[in-house]
């Protein structure tokens, strides 16, 4: 998606080899108009995949995932990361390792939200190792409802999570792919010369 790569390649920042920052328009502050065109574009890709449901996880997927929502006409639910005193009974629950934080947090969601019949499009800001995704995966599952897709904001192509996931039979779509962020630099998947 050309207006992410160019935001990506105006704002994004390198912290490491393996990390990219995006706290301008995704992570921390939240840019509307961008977000309004991705959720347009998940709406695009996953038109044809009966989606009734979407189904992310707080706090950074829940902007892309509104917005697609408003595009599909599907309601959002998100998984929360920390207990919550509101949310106790009929939880569904997995256990997500995070990349950037480097622990393992209890996601959950209450099972009032996520019925049988339910074709779930799962949306996550990056995809990396793929244990959000994952984790989400479970969750709907254990709802015994069915996995429409999933809809990566920023995909790290040079991480396994994408492959792993598209080997398990997944439709997974990725706005941007980043293939290296070596030597300061971000490069795209469409960037590279074969
Ligand atoms: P995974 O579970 O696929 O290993 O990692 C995805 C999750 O970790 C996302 O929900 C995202 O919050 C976080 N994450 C992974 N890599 C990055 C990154 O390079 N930058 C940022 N900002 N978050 C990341």
């Amino acid at each position: 998606m050309e207006l992410l790569i160019k935001k990506i390649k105006n704002e994004g920042k390198v912290l490491s080899e393996s990390v990219l920052k995006v706290d301008s328009f995704l992570n921390h502050q939240v840019d509307p108009e961008l977000m309004f065109e991705i959720g347009k574009e998940f709406a695009a890709r996953f038109k044809d995949d009966g989606v009734t449901k979407i189904l992310t996880l707080e706090s950074s997927g829940i902007a892309p995932a509104v917005m697609a929502g408003l595009q599909m006409n599907v309601q959002v639910v998100f998984a929360r990361k920390r207990k919550s005193l509101t949310l106790v009974n009929d939880l569904l629950t997995a256990n997500v390792y995070s990349f950037t934080k480097q622990e393992s947090n209890e996601i959950s969601v209450s099972q009032k939200f996520l019925k049988e019949d339910d074709r779930i499009l799962i949306i996550d800001d990056f995809l990396a190792n793929g244990q959000a995704a994952l984790g989400l995966a479970q969750i709907v599952k254990q709802a015994n409802a069915t996995i429409a897709g999933m809809g990566i904001v920023i995909e790290k192509g040079f991480q396994d999570g994408g492959s792993h996931l598209r080997e398990n039979g997944y439709k997974v779509e990725s706005l941007a792919i980043v293939d290296s962020l070596a030597d300061g630099k971000v490069t795209f998947r469409q960037d590279k010369v074969e």
